[in-house]
């Protein structure tokens, strides 16, 4: 391929779209600057534009009938061999995702970036593996078929870009569709990446695309073109709802994993030193993650050491340089995102509420922001119902199961909850209650991918994982055939 290639701190990078087997440019680009230091312009990336979608759209479709009538063996052939070629380039990749969006580099090498080489090995294995479910009933014999069900969009926000793109990328594949990407605009680079590796693995032209560019333009563009067949995105409810918007109108099937206001609950039964630390844990990565536990509710009991425990650990933070082994806290990924979440804070503050710890900026120039704890005046404070996506936890108390159970599900999220007790019943029991479509007890981050994942209420539509995300990706047919059909 003759391209262009930026050099991202020693790593060569497309910053153009990659459609049909190759890479594309824009008339317009975008400027891609690092949380680390907003002076540094990684690149100018390729802005797409509803010609671009088109380009791809038409890609997608043409190579759909090919991908699909190879079977679930040959595309596991490319599938493996793409995870394989992650693992080789872990630390290339981990480096500019660190660069980026500002994770820490070591979370990226040892853990987030493998998992994309994961989701592909596992979703390959998981459609090799799959059995047409077959039964008698009403004089037929029935069969359930998976079909592929035509060229995918896959939108991703910019938190953690590939390993989030690589999870819904998989299944579609794996399935039989095509895929076009659209990676958010904050952080394109790793999945422009990953890219080279679908080309180095031998994809056939048009099967995996990215284009590059604002959701509004391009996003919008693949995501109203009539012949995408599936739809699959993770960002914001905003977002979400204008996507299915657009699904509703072209009648196409939608998943949209979105916001989280996750409750963290802490019983009297608690071992309150692996609480407090798992608490502190939600500074990780600036408070940028969806799935984590910002609500902080502590019974009663509890509740004054609970705090001198989590003031403890979250002292510990060592805010600074994201590729830096001794830096546990990483900055906000704009200038843009900080001002929001300082806007929450201060309007916090205005309206009443206690700061107990942070609320405010890290000393130093830069996107840092401290880690903050807030005791909301009231159940219905805006930190309390609305989510931050920064390093902001609310704390607040409750007398007995009924009421920490009420305050869990007082918002309109239902995305993740974590519960901290020495209680197996207990566990089942609150963990039955609590609404979420992921409740983790005494632990946070576990993820068995044939498990269900997704939301409730705001915080998402549908769910993927394992034979969920198969199927969703797949148009299914229920074969019935009358008892008694001969071979003729
Ligand atoms: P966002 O909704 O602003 O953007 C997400 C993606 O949608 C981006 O690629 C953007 O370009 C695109 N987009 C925007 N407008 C569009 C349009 N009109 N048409 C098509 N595409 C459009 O979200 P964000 O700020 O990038 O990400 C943060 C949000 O994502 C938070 O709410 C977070 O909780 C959520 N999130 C959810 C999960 C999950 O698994 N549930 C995981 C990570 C992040």
């Amino acid at each position: 391929m003759s391209e262009l290639r930026v050099d991202v701190d020693g790593v060569a990078v497309s910053p153009e779209h990659f459609i049909d087997g190759r890479r594309v440019g824009s008339a317009d680009t975008f400027e891609d600057r690092s949380p680390l230091d907003w002076s540094w312009k990684l690149a100018d990336v390729a802005r797409g534009t509803a010609h671009e979608a088109d380009l791809a759209v038409s890609a997608a479709g043409a190579a759909f009938p090919g991908w699909a009538a190879l079977g679930v063996e040959a595309r596991g052939e490319y599938l493996d061999r793409l995870a394989d070629l992650i693992d080789r380039d872990i630390e290339r990749i981990a480096h500019v995702e660190c660069l980026d969006m500002a994770m820490l580099e070591e979370s990226l090498r040892l853990r987030v970036i493998s998992r994309g080489a994961r989701n592909f090995r596992a979703y390959a294995q998981l459609a090799r593996e799959y059995r047409a479910r077959r039964w008698s009933s009403n004089g037929t014999d029935n069969v359930v078929l998976r079909h592929p069900a035509g060229p995918t969009v896959v939108i991703t926000p910019w938190n953690a870009p590939f390993m989030l793109s690589t999870w819904k990328c998989a299944p579609a594949l794996a399935a039989g569709n095509t895929v076009v990407l659209k990676p958010a605009e904050w952080s394109p680079l790793s999945c422009s990446m990953l890219m080279d590796l679908v080309d180095e693995a031998g994809f056939p032209p048009g099967v995996f695309n990215v284009v590059q560019g604002f959701g509004e333009e391009v996003g919008a563009a693949l995501v109203n073109d009539p012949r995408i067949r599936r739809i699959s995105f993770t960002g914001s409810p905003e977002t979400g709802r204008i996507i299915g918007e657009a699904a509703a109108r072209n009648l196409v099937p939608f998943t949209a994993e979105l916001g989280g206001k996750g409750p963290f609950l802490v019983f009297d039964d608690a071992d309150l030193d692996a609480a407090a630390q798992k608490a502190a844990v939600m500074f990780d990565d600036g408070g940028q993650v969806c799935l984590a536990g910002t609500r902080l509710l502590v019974h009663d009991g509890v509740f004054d050491e609970f705090v001198a425990k989590l003031r403890a650990a979250s002292d510990r933070h060592v805010m600074g340089d994201s590729r830096a082994a001794d830096t546990t806290l990483s900055p906000l990924i704009h200038p843009e995102h900080l001002a929001r979440v300082r806007g929450f804070v201060e309007r916090a503050r205005e309206s009443g509420d206690v700061i107990l710890f942070g609320g405010h900026e890290a000393d130093d120039e830069g996107l840092w922001y401290r880690p903050t704890v807030i005791e909301p005046h009231s159940n219905d404070a805006e930190v309390v119902q609305r989510e931050i996506f920064g390093p902001v936890l609310t704390l607040q108390r409750f007398g007995d199961e009924d009421e920490a159970v009420a305050l869990a599900n007082s918002t309109q999220y239902g995305l993740s909850a974590i519960i901290y007790t020495s209680s197996q019943e207990r566990a089942e029991r609150v963990g039955a209650r609590v609404r979420a479509g992921t409740v983790w007890v005494n632990c946070f981050l576990v993820r068995d991918l044939t498990a269900p994942f997704g939301g409730i209420g705001i915080s998402g539509v549908g769910r993927e994982g394992g034979d969920y995300a198969l199927d969703f990706y797949s148009d299914l047919t229920t074969l019935q055939i009358k008892e008694g059909t001969t071979h003729g």
